[in-house]
């Protein structure tokens, strides 16, 4: 059986940006690590986007930033600015490549394609494995994208949207998200807030065709990627003994919204700085009134997704700042105060006793 000092099961977001920050930290030049990943291959499957509220290790995966964005209603529009934290957008096939090319210059770092013949007893393991159960029927962000190519210029790439809830609603809650890359490229995608038991939700080739064609007037373009996905908008940590859980099963993601990819990155910081101590260390978490107030927020959505529109818009009229910090979990309580006095009150006070 093979032994190795650590072990991160499966190598995605979370476990790739972990195994990297080891070896640029140096963590791994008189200890070994196994990767366990059943994937073949790694080629671009995510464009992971948000607020850049800190540093990270992937500036050189970045396609675009933006300063500028909007959020609409039906017959009303937001304009916002973010230049102190642009929003940032990755393209996973470049984070994938640049990763994997620098753990492979290290011959301490090993992958497997599963964890048969490896011993794992002495072994720190982190966990990133998505838990398998069927969850149908709690709150998922889902989604389905396409990045097209136009022939003339169309978009205003200085611009992106954030959410533009100007479109069927179906009893839940859907908006469309456009990011311009360039003025004749953009990605363009469908998202809801349900449960995944409503099929009706999942014409999702559909919907982006019709938004395309009928809202923004585009007929002639050529497709150049896909992106579907489903975020888990639940608690999806498990305990397993002598295991940290990382990535979205370690509860990096914030709830209210999916975003993860930045919370990833503190997370593999926080255990890079504690290695030697990690067993005995405070778990790391996003924050416990993140997911008091995110515990809310799903509550009411799940009630009355009816309103979320509004309550997104009259969320983003308070100072973008704020909204953003809160957002990326870096707000003070003055600024959490400010969003929460702007919120439908009654509704608000009747989820949090329920
Ligand atoms: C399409 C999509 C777009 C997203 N966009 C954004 C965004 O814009 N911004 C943002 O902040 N977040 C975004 N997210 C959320 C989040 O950032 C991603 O889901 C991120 O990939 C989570 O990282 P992870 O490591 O937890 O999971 P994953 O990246 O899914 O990694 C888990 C890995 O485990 C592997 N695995 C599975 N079974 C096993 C097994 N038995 N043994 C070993 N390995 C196994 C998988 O192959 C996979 O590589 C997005 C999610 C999706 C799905």
């Amino acid at each position: 059986m093979k032994e190795f000092d650590y072990i991160i099961k499966g190598a995605g977001c979370a476990g790739l940006s972990l195994a990297y920050e080891f070896n640029k930290y140096k963590k791994l030049e008189n200890k070994t690590l196994a990767i366990i990943e059943p994937r073949e291959g790694y080629e671009r499957d995510k464009t992971w986007s948000f607020w850049k509220t800190i540093d990270h290790n992937f500036n050189d995966c970045v396609i675009k930033n933006w300063s500028n964005f909007t959020i609409n209603t039906p017959g009303k529009t937001l304009h916002l600015n973010c230049d102190e934290t642009p929003y940032q957008t990755i393209n996973s096939g470049i984070f994938y490549e640049k990763i994997i090319s620098n753990l492979k210059l290290n011959s301490n770092i090993h992958f497997f394609e599963n964890i048969d013949g490896i011993n794992t007893e002495k072994s720190l393991i982190f966990n990133s494995v998505p838990n398998k159960g069927d969850f149908n029927n709690k709150l998922w962000q889902h989604f389905f994208g396409i990045e097209i190519e136009t022939s003339k210029s169309f978009f205003d790439d200085k611009i992106f949207n954030l959410m533009d809830f100007d479109c069927d609603q179906r009893d839940s809650v859907h908006f469309f998200y456009t990011l311009p890359f360039a003025k004749n490229k953009a990605l363009i995608e469908t998202t809801w807030l349900s449960n995944l038991n409503n099929k009706n939700l999942q014409d999702y080739e559909n919907q982006v065709k019709e938004y395309l064609e009928l809202k923004l007037k585009i007929k002639d373009y050529k497709i150049t990627f896909k992106e579907k996905g489903a975020i888990p908008l639940f608690k999806q940590t498990r305990i397993i003994n002598n295991e940290i859980n990382i990535g979205t099963v370690g509860g990096m993601t914030r709830l209210s919204t999916g975003y993860t990819f930045l919370n990833i990155q503190e997370h593999s910081k926080y255990i890079r700085e504690n290695l030697d101590l990690i067993k005995n260390k405070k778990a790391f978490n996003i924050g416990k009134k993140y997911h008091f107030l995110d515990e809310i927020f799903i509550r009411v959505l799940e009630n009355n997704p009816n309103l979320m529109p509004d309550i997104f818009y009259k969320m983003f009229k308070v100072q973008t700042k704020k909204v953003i910090n809160f957002l990326s979990n870096k707000s003070s309580l003055l600024e959490d105060l400010s969003i929460i006095m702007k919120m439908p009150k009654l509704i608000f006070i009747k989820a949090l006793f329920k």
